[in-house]
C-alpha cells in the first residue's frame, strides 16, 4: 500500500529531524533533559500544556530567485508538481512570503504563552533562501509529532472577492484516510476562530469559507491533522489593508488561528 510505503520512507528522516529540531531547541549549556522538565512543570496549568503544534508560513520571499531550485518537480502525493511556488502579494508589492511569516510568528507566540510546543517549517523571510518543498512541509508535522499543522498563505484572486477560507484534505485513500475526519474538525475550529476575531470568510468558494483539495503536497504528506488557510485575498483593497497593518495581523489574524488551534487542541 502507499501509506505503508510512505510511513517506511520516512522513518530515518523523521528520526534525524525531530532530534535536530528537539537538540535546537535547548539552550546552550543546558542538559536538554532538564531543559525540557523545567519548561514542562512551568507548563503544566496552561490550557494547551503538553500541545504540539507546526506552524507552515507559506512560500519564502527567495523563490523568485530560486527558479531552478523551486521548480524542481517533488511527489506531491503520488504525482508530481514543483517544489514550492513564489505565491502573490498586495497591489502594493507586500508580499504573501512575508505575511505569512508575521502571522506565523505572532501565532508561534500566542501559542507558546498558552503552553503549546511549537515548530515552523521556515523561521526566517528571505531574498537568499528557498523552500521547504511542499513534500518535506507536508512531513514535518508527523517527524515532530504534531498535534495539528497549520500552513499559513493568502489568496490572489479577483479583487471584488474578499475573505479567508479554510482548506482541508481532500479524502484519498492510502494518502489522507488516517487524518480525514481530524482535519475537517480542525477546518471547522479554525475557520471558528477567524470568524470569533472578526474575519469575513470568503464570499467565493461557495463553501461559506472552506475549501477541500486533493492536489497540495502539503496536505497529501501529513500524517497529523493538518489545514492550509487563506487568510484573505491580496489583491483586494479591504483585505490588503488589514493584512499590510501590523497590529491586524496580529490581533486579527494570528489571534484568530491560535482561538481555532485552541478549540480544537482542547476538544474533549
Ligand atoms: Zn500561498
Amino acid at each position: 500500500m502507499r501509506r505503508n510505503s510512505r510511513t517506511a520512507s520516512l522513518a530515518a528522516t523523521t528520526i534525524g529531524l525531530a532530534c535536530a529540531l528537539l537538540l535546537s531547541a535547548a539552550p546552550a549549556g543546558t542538559n536538554r533533559a532538564e531543559a525540557e522538565t523545567t519548561v514542562e512543570t512551568a507548563a503544566t496549568s496552561l490550557p494547551l500544556a503538553g500541545k504540539v503544534v507546526l506552524i507552515d508560513p507559506g512560500h519564502q520571499l527567495g523563490n523568485k530567485v530560486h527558479p531552478t531550485q523551486i521548480n524542481r518537480l517533488v511527489n506531491a502525493g503520488g504525482f508530481y508538481k514543483p517544489c514550492n511556488t513564489t505565491g502573490t502579494a498586495t497591489v502594493s508589492g507586500y508580499p504573501e512570503s512575508a505575511f505569512a511569516m508575521s502571522v506565523a510568528n505572532n501565532l508561534k507566540r500566542r501559542l507558546t504563552a498558552l503552553g503549546a510546543r511549537v515548530y515552523m517549517t521556515r523561521t526566517v523571510e528571505s531574498l537568499s533562501l528557498w523552500g521547504p518543498c511542499v513534500d518535506v512541509r507536508g512531513r514535518w508535522g508527523g517527524a515532530v509529532h504534531a498535534d495539528a499543522t497549520i500552513s499559513i498563505h493568502a489568496d490572489g484572486a479577483a479583487s471584488s472577492l474578499h475573505g479567508f477560507f479554510v482548506i482541508y484534505p481532500a479524502l484519498r485513500r492510502g494518502w489522507t484516510d488516517d487524518i480525514y475526519g481530524a482535519s475537517v474538525l480542525l477546518a471547522r475550529d479554525v475557520h471558528t476562530g477567524l470568524r470569533l476575531s472578526g474575519l469575513p470568510n470568503a464570499n467565493y468558494y461557495g463553501g461559506g469559507g472552506f475549501d477541500s483539495r486533493g492536489d497540495l503536497g502539503t496536505l497529501n504528506w501529513s500524517s497529523v491533522p493538518v489545514v492550509m488557510v487563506e487568510m484573505g485575498n491580496m489583491k483586494n483593497a479591504t483585505d490588503a489593508t488589514m493584512m499590510k497593518t501590523a497590529t491586524r495581523r496580529d490581533q486579527t489574524y494570528s489571534a484568530g488561528l491560535a482561538k481555532g488551534l485552541t478549540l480544537f487542541l482542547t476538544r474533549p
